[in-house]
């Protein structure tokens, strides 16, 4: 027997953003919302980039139950965590996870890992969510939501989210290749690096101070990588600094850096026009805007490769 959700109309990346950001969570006076279904959501999202999980069937795996206990341990580590029967039992009433049953299910509630394997074959997501779930860019936009909606909310400290961030950080004896692979698919350590640059430099562009936000994930700041994540998996938030849309472009493409001193050096071989804001060469020998703590600042060395490989000057 498979449930269906009554509203079966099809949806969009929008739809379901709202619907990851409005998951109906575990409450509890004494210990506040406890976060069991987006941590098994970022879980099967983690499965599904890594190509553990490759049909529309989320079974209830070691692997799954291991990532989510991982995850709770980083993202949580202050609370108890009950396990993953409930929230994966329960997500059936948010819209858009369906359960089969097995033959054996009682109609009960199982609070045990054994008792939901009984219960339950396998949960399928709606096939629209499935699928942009296979596009980096919309799987990109669904974690950035979950994040955003249950981890990084006004109340949590910023030092709660750089732990996060340096929790994440991968083990540095994985081999190269290994690396490599396991970086292209970080998406949540990736979301997370982010986040915490932005965070760092309150949602302002450091060259232009822009600062636009529109949706809880909707920002027009980017957190950038300095060194390329491609090339040196350096996730640490001092190999980021935060950039509009435009500046991150210019940056990548060479035609800005910065000196030693933190200001902004830009290239001569371009041409620009701009009437109504001020153009890059405007901000030659300008101070970036820079995190509160020196110790969150980007790291000299990084400035120094990126003026060496990428800049045009
Ligand atoms: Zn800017």
């Amino acid at each position: 027997m498979v449930e269906h959700p009554q509203d079966n109309n099809s949806k969009n990346i929008v739809d379901y953003c709202e619907l990851f950001s409005k998951i109906k969570v575990n409450k509890s006076k004494k210990r506040g919302e406890a976060p069991y279904k987006p941590i098994l959501l970022l879980s099967v999202i983690d499965l599904i980039s890594q190509d553990l999980i490759k049909t529309n069937k989320i079974y209830i795996s070691d692997e799954l139950i291991n990532t989510f206990n991982r995850y709770w341990n980083i993202l949580s580590p202050d609370s108890f965590n009950g396990g993953l029967a409930l929230p994966f039992f329960h997500l059936k009433n948010d819209g858009f996870w369906k359960l089969k049953f097995s033959q054996e299910y009682d109609g009960g509630r199982p609070q045990t890992i054994p008792k939901l394997k009984e219960d339950v074959d396998y949960a399928i997501i709606d096939q629209e969510l499935f699928e942009l779930l296979q596009y980096n860019q919309s799987k990109e936009q669904l974690t950035d939501t979950l994040i955003a909606a249950w981890f990084l909310s006004s109340k949590k400290k910023l030092e709660d989210i750089l732990n996060i961030n340096q929790n994440l950080e991968i083990n540095s004896s994985i081999e190269e290749k290994n690396k490599r692979i396991y970086f292209k698919k970080s998406i949540i350590r990736n979301a997370f690096f982010r986040k915490a640059i932005v965070h760092l430099y309150d949602y302002r562009c450091s060259v232009c101070r822009l600062k636009v936000i529109h949706s809880l994930t909707q920002s027009i700041v980017d957190g950038a990588h300095i060194k390329p994540l491609a090339k040196f998996y350096d996730n640490q938030v001092n190999n980021g600094i935060s950039l509009c849309k435009n500046h991150h472009w210019a940056f990548d493409q060479g035609l800005f850096s910065l000196d030693e001193n933190y200001r902004i050096i830009v290239a001569k071989c371009f041409i620009e026009e701009s009437t109504n804001a001020k153009t890059i060469q405007d901000f030659q020998k300008e101070l970036i805007l820079l995190p509160k703590l020196e110790q969150h600042y980007p790291k000299l060395e990084a400035i120094q490769w990126h003026q060496k490989n990428v800049f045009r000057g």
